[in-house]
């Protein structure tokens, strides 16, 4: 019996709890830059909802939306994951890749990239109901395989974008939520190209805020 729940205390300790409240370093970048996530919410909030900012060094848009989530007061009962600036090397050189010209959101599954790495550590530690991944530009809200319909379109009624059906990508952080945490949503919007403007960073935010699982 001591032997079983010695293994079972162990178990235990081996499934990585979500973090407190707060920012902190969850991996650094092939050039060795922090990358940085903000977690707001309690641990025991009954959904959680993880937003990445960018993942493609040349679509920067989606930090518009992450600056007004850092500020903006969380409804009741959300935690709300943020990781900003996922590809910090690619962000600086303006390029879609890691600095060792690996595509980070066709790296989960292969993990040749610090990057993709901690992100997909992220998504373990903290199992999301929602993921929103932001990427630019073709204006639209992608649906990949195994996302809810319902979950999607609410988010894209609330911005007035158009959802379409995401060709099958292999290894996207998506594919990788929806493998790890059962009963997720994982998803990407396609802002337009360039910096949104104030009011479109709002509704974003504030969709954002209003997801919530199937
Ligand atoms: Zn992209």
């Amino acid at each position: 019996m001591l032997a079983l729940s010695g293994l079972a205390a162990a178990l235990l300790a081996a499934l990585p709890a979500p973090a407190a409240a707060g920012t902190e370093t969850i991996g650094r970048s092939v050039e060795g830059t922090p990358i940085r996530a903000v977690v707001r919410g309690p641990q025991d909030a009954g959904r959680t909802v993880l937003v990445v900012g960018t993942v493609h060094g040349d679509e920067q848009g989606g930090l518009a939306v992450i600056r007004e989530l850092r500020r903006r007061p969380l409804p009741e009962g959300l935690r709300l994951v943020i990781l900003g600036q996922a590809n910090p090397d690619g962000a600086r050189r303006g390029t879609r890749l890691n600095a060792r010209g690996v595509d980070l959101n066709r790296d989960f599954g292969r993990f040749r990239a610090p990057e993709s790495r901690a992100l997909a550590a992220l998504i373990r530690r903290e199992r999301p109901d929602v993921a929103i991944h932001f990427h630019q530009a073709l204006d639209l809200v992608y649906r990949p395989r195994g996302a809810t319909r319902t979950v999607v379109r609410a988010y894209a009624r609330r911005v007035g974008m158009r959802v379409v059906a995401s060709p099958p990508y292999r290894g996207t952080a998506s594919s990788y939520v929806h493998r790890f945490v059962p009963r997720s949503t994982s998803f990407v919007v396609e802002l337009p190209g360039g910096r949104p403007p104030p009011r479109v960073a709002t509704r974003h935010a504030r969709s954002v805020l209003a997801a919530r699982g199937p």
